[in-house]
């Protein structure tokens, strides 16, 4: 995992040469702050003139071709001099605080407003709403998990504008682990910790951190996270975590950190039942400023029941469909955009992108797979991709064990029952399946 600083620095390597690269960039920290702003953190003042100086274009190059954005880049040094450098490049400007350097990255729409309460998400969005009303006063933390779409960044989103509009002066920051881990290797690289404890621990009152099943492998992130939670815990800061699942199932995140996450109260969120279901739709849709016929938000809310994102996508497609076309929207339209969608779905997940994608999960080649090596670190993958085939193509036996370099149906039929067996019993091969499945699409 690499963030967009790592992706920018490979890019100025190429340009500048190793020297210049070593002396000017290499100890400089980046990191992405909301949309297209690009904070960098350079060791002193001079540096920082230099960056923007003879560096600026090339660093906005670089983001462009990642981004295809123009970023806003912020140069910094971690004392009380603040150099702000924008989009136009038009020389070094003093700013006297941090304010500025910081966005809380909550997402406008991400609100309770719009949240549909129902029984599937009751108990964590009233939590969440209590949390918000009494920050650090009832539980702290606040866990919640639950599957993918099921709306627990929106109610961390939500959490963070609710308390702002009641404690203004509460410093909010809400992160995703992807971002945060890549800020702790930026700022690990360039030797700017202070930097980032600056900003999670001294500049954090309610701190909301998403998706910490990505906390993963870098032990330095889990490291540094849990001084922060400890430091913002005893400060009597507010901090609320969402996951994928349940905190003990989380495979790779340290015992400490997993006993802490118990101490406050741990929530789940399921799917939506159906009334919740239809519910967002008519939300939706309205937001819009369309009134759509019931029958078809009933299609839609019956198609769709595992996953709220894809509810909201389908819907999408329907209204953009409709506003492109400029045609009334119809039952018969909404069944043709449904069937369209789950063509796409299945030529996405083909037996061969299931193979691709596992293989490049476990490190093998894609004919390790296909092959008849028979160790554990290649049978087990094989098995997972046989599996996985069966589950979400509509291909027989003897098809998957065709594709699979010509394997017999039984073998197919052994794969997969070991597989359900394992991932019953095993935390770890049920949680790779779920990542594979997630890095499909699902
Ligand atoms: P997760 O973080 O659990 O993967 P998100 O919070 O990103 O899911 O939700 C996916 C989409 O579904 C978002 O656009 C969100 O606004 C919407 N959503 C999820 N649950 C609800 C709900 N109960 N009411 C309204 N919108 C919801
Ligand atoms: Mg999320």
């Amino acid at each position: 995992m690499s963030g967009i600083w790592e992706n920018i620095c490979e890019n100025l390597k190429n340009i500048i040469g190793e020297k210049q690269f070593k002396q000017w960039i290499l100890p400089v920290a980046g990191m992405e702050n909301g949309d297209c702003n690009l904070i960098l953190i350079a060791p002193d003042k001079y540096s920082a003139r230099v960056i923007m100086n003879q560096y600026q274009d090339l660093i906005i190059e670089a983001f462009w071709k990642i981004r295809k954005r123009k970023p806003i880049i912020n140069v910094t040094i971690p004392t009380d001099d603040n150099i702000d450098c924008n989009e136009g490049g038009n020389g070094l400007k003093q700013t006297k605080n941090n304010d500025d350097l910081y966005s809380d990255n909550l997402i406008p729409r991400y609100t309770f407003e719009n949240f549909v309460v129902g029984n599937s998400n009751q108990v964590a969005s009233s939590a969440a709403m209590l949390v918000s009303k009494n920050p650090s006063k009832v539980y702290n933390p606040l866990f919640i998990y639950g599957g993918v779409g099921l709306g627990k960044t929106h109610l961390l989103h939500a959490i963070g504008h609710y308390a702002k509009k009641y404690y203004p002066q509460l410093k909010v920051l809400y992160i995703s682990t992807e971002t945060y881990v890549n800020e702790v290797m930026s700022c690990l690289r360039a030797k700017r910790m202070d930097f980032l404890r600056y900003k999670y621990r001294a500049q954090c009152d309610l701190f909301l951190v998403d998706d910490i099943q990505y906390l993963v492998k870098t032990d330095f992130g889990q490291e540094e996270f849990y001084h922060s939670f400890n430091y913002l815990y005893s400060s009597n800061k507010q901090i609320v975590i969402s996951s994928d699942q349940y905190p003990h199932h989380i495979p790779h995140i340290t015992e400490r950190l997993k006993s802490r996450f118990q101490w406050g109260l741990i929530t789940d969120i399921a799917s939506p039942e159906f009334e919740t279901r239809v519910k967002i739709l008519q939300m939706n849709s309205e937001r819009e400023g369309v009134k759509l016929p019931i029958d078809i938000i009933h299609l839609l809310a019956e198609k769709f029941s595992s996953n709220v994102r894809e509810l909201e996508g389908a819907l999408n497609r329907v209204l953009a469909y409709s506003s492109i076309k400029n045609v009334p929207i119809t039952l018969e339209m909404a069944k043709e955009i449904i069937k369209n969608i789950s063509i796409e779905r299945s030529e996405k997940i083909s037996i061969e992108n299931i193979t691709k994608i596992v293989a490049n999960y476990f490190n093998l080649k894609v004919q390790d797979i296909l092959s008849e090596k028979r160790n554990r670190g290649i049978t087990i993958p094989r098995q997972i991709a046989m599996f996985l085939s069966r589950k979400h193509t509509t291909s027989s036996l003897p098809e998957i064990g065709r594709n699979f370099g010509g394997k017999d149906h039984t073998t197919v039929m052994n794969a997969i029952k070991k597989i359900k067996e394992k991932s019953e019993n095993d935390n770890v091969i049920e949680r790779a399946i779920k990542d594979i499945e997630r890095k499909m699409g699902l």
